[in-house]
């Protein structure tokens, strides 16, 4: 009989798990109870995914979307900026007042926060690639609504897919709890190795909530440092 969908579906998660368990090892990290423990319900991943559709495809796909309620107060849609084939990407929340009057992420006082921590590791805002959970300004910066986010998560993902970075580093809770689809909180979540779409994803404290609470800044150096190694050995 051959294998159902569902049945496949399983495999492939299985297979996908297990290529990311060894990468850790071969790569000499310590297979700590939080690395063995599985993602809280992390998405599955079409790891070997061939890099099928450019970054300028899936914007004019995206067109002047109307797909959920934020497009009805939006300036601007905030795509993404960056590195086409960068091996670091950062997945915000959703844009602010400055993003949405500009068109580009993370440029208002969090974004200059973000291009030091970029900078703070090597690297420059143009090496990495930078998307938000949704595209366009939630009023009054509120949180992305559950349904926006999902209607936003195919564009994100085909982001992902296009630009096939080593590392993603989600940006603050919303990031994390979309990404992985996990409710446990950002403070459990942040300095940790999860897998999605075939990239490492190490979740670590948004930058509006670092210079709200500067005395975090340490912890979030400390997920940097193991983005960088990522980076180095990955
Ligand atoms: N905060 C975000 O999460 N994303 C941005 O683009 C700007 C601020």
């Amino acid at each position: 009989m051959p294998p159902s969908d569902d049945s496949r579906f399983v495999l492939e998660q299985i297979r996908e798990r297990l290529r990311f368990y060894g990468s850790l090892t071969s790569l000499g990290f310590p297979r700590s109870a939080e690395a063995q423990a599985p993602a809280p319900r992390s998405a599955p991943a079409p790891a070997t995914a061939p890099r099928s559709e450019t970054l300028e495809e899936i914007r004019a796909d995206l067109g002047e979307c109307t797909r959920c309620r934020l497009s009805e107060k939006r300036t601007t849609i905030v795509f993404g900026v960056g590195n086409p084939k960068a091996d670091l990407m950062f997945v915000g929340e959703g844009p602010g007042q400055e993003e949405d009057r500009q068109g580009i992420p993370f440029v208002g006082a969090a974004g200059q926060l973000l291009t030091k921590i970029i900078q703070a590791i090597d690297l420059t805002r143009e090496q990495v690639y930078i998307a938000n959970v949704v595209k366009c300004r939630p009023p009054g910066n509120r949180e992305p609504e559950p349904d926006e986010a999902e209607a936003c998560r195919p564009f994100l993902d085909r982001q992902i897919d296009a630009v096939r970075p080593k590392v993603i580093c989600a940006l603050g809770r919303v990031a994390a709890l979309n990404l992985l689809r996990t409710d446990e909180g950002i403070t459990r979540l942040r300095g940790r190795i999860f897998s999605y779409r075939g990239a490492k994803l190490v979740p670590t404290y948004h930058p509006a909530f670092l210079l709200r609470n500067p005395g975090k800044k340490r912890e979030c150096w400390d997920d940097m440092k193991l983005i960088r190694k990522l980076l180095a050995e990955g």
